[in-house]
């Protein structure tokens, strides 16, 4: 269908798991009630949610009731930073936010809209040079008022995986809430909550080949949240609206096979990736890896190309029949530095060329050598190389 093209943009989107669209299917046919709904329709659509409910919360290792599903990762990311940041200044006069400075926008920009609006002290966590935030950072910058801690357990960006566990256990030490959003990271890593020691966690279901605009958000028992989204009394009184049973069923089947299946898909990953970072450093000048050399998703490759805009890069390879992606925003011809690389450390001249390929279940070995043939003259035309 789609010809000669090869996708690894892995972590903008997964293609839905044909066994997830037949598990969804039947929520559109004859079981279409509404699960709030006493009648045997009702019921029926109840009994799959709660069933969904109950398949996460095993993954996870909590309660089912700890569960609460919303519309996309964005949602949940925003249910747990504006919820946490205004039920502990209710609580007890917290009015400060720690967030790390490489944050998906759906965090960062929440984090924002919290210190304009409401009122909030922000502060940005600062991050070493592969993206990490390390747990002295932290212990240097939570405050006895900090309302809500949020650090990405991955980075979609560059793909660098944060010590969870040890910033949680600061956090719980001091009695701040905690948040990561486990969007990217879901797909590839365990997300046992006790581990992690997270009292908020976000889940996306589309980058673990679930349907787009579904996620899910872990609130620990005792985590008092404002709700976002006011009305019914669904989902515990924190998220009203009619549940979306199809995408409810389809996301916790994708969560289901991702977590059975996952060594196997990471061993599938490991070589791909590891090809890209060897390769493509010796294959161009001036490039760098962007994010951790090994303390990253399996399936991430990130890199910088010097005097390289990462958006012209990223439609030249579409040209050549590759998928790929920039942290480098462009907004109408003129291209904007990556604030993640830039908080990383990368001068400008750096931090406009990245460049992010991210390997899925079906990429092959011809696939990823197919774009390591193709980058280094592409990269070469785009820096006026063969112009005398
Ligand atoms: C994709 C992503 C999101 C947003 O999830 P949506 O379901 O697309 O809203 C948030 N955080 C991270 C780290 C992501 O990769």
């Amino acid at each position: 269908m789609m010809g000669d093209r090869t996708y690894l943009d892995h972590a903008a989107t997964t293609p839905l798991d044909p066994r997830v669209l037949e598990a969804m299917s039947p929520y559109y046919r004859d079981r279409h009630g509404n699960p709030s709904s006493t009648h045997f329709y009702g019921q029926v659509a109840e009994a799959a949610v709660d069933e969904a409910r109950l398949t996460i919360s095993e993954i996870l290792d909590c309660d089912p009731m700890e569960i609460i599903f919303t519309s996309c990762g964005s949602e949940s990311d925003n249910l747990a930073l504006r919820g946490a940041a205004l039920a502990e200044r209710e609580r007890r006069e917290a009015n400060h936010v720690l967030i790390s400075s490489i944050e998906h926008p759906a965090v960062d920009k929440t984090a924002r809209q919290l210190a304009e609006l409401f009122g909030f002290e922000l502060e940005f966590l600062p991050v070493d040079e592969f993206g990490t935030v390390q747990p002295e950072v932290l212990e240097d910058h939570i405050r006895s008022d900090t309302a809500v801690v949020s650090i990405m357990y991955a980075s979609n960006e560059v793909g660098t995986i944060n010590p969870i566990p040890e910033l949680g256990a600061i956090c719980r030490q001091r009695g701040v809430r905690f948040h990561t959003d486990a969007v990217q990271a879901a797909s590839q890593l365990p997300v046992r909550v006790d581990e992690l020691r997270v009292d908020l966690l976000s889940l996306g279901a589309h980058k673990f080949y679930g349907p787009k605009g579904m996620g899910a958000l872990y609130i620990r028992r005792g985590t008092a949240l404002f709700p976002v989204q006011t009305g019914g009394a669904q989902e515990f009184g924190l998220r009203a609206g009619t549940l979306n049973v199809p995408y409810i069923v389809g996301m916790a089947a994708a969560l289901k096979i991702t977590h059975d299946q996952r060594d196997a898909w990471n061993s599938h990953y490991l070589p791909l990736r590891d090809e890209l970072l060897r390769t493509i450093p010796s294959a161009v000048p001036s490039v760098r890896v962007t994010g951790h050399p090994s303390h990253r998703l399996p399936n991430h490759a990130s890199f910088t190309f010097q005097h390289v805009d990462g958006n012209e890069l990223v439609t030249a390879l579409d040209l050549e029949g590759f998928a790929c992606s920039s942290g480098s925003a462009c907004k109408t011809g003129d291209p904007k530095p990556s604030p993640s690389l830039q908080a990383m450390g990368f001068s400008n001249d750096w931090a406009l060329g990245s460049l992010r390929v991210t390997v899925g279940r079906s990429t092959t070995q011809a696939e990823v050598r197919g774009l390591i043939h193709a980058l280094p003259p592409v990269i070469s035309r785009l820096r006026g190389d063969d112009v005398r």
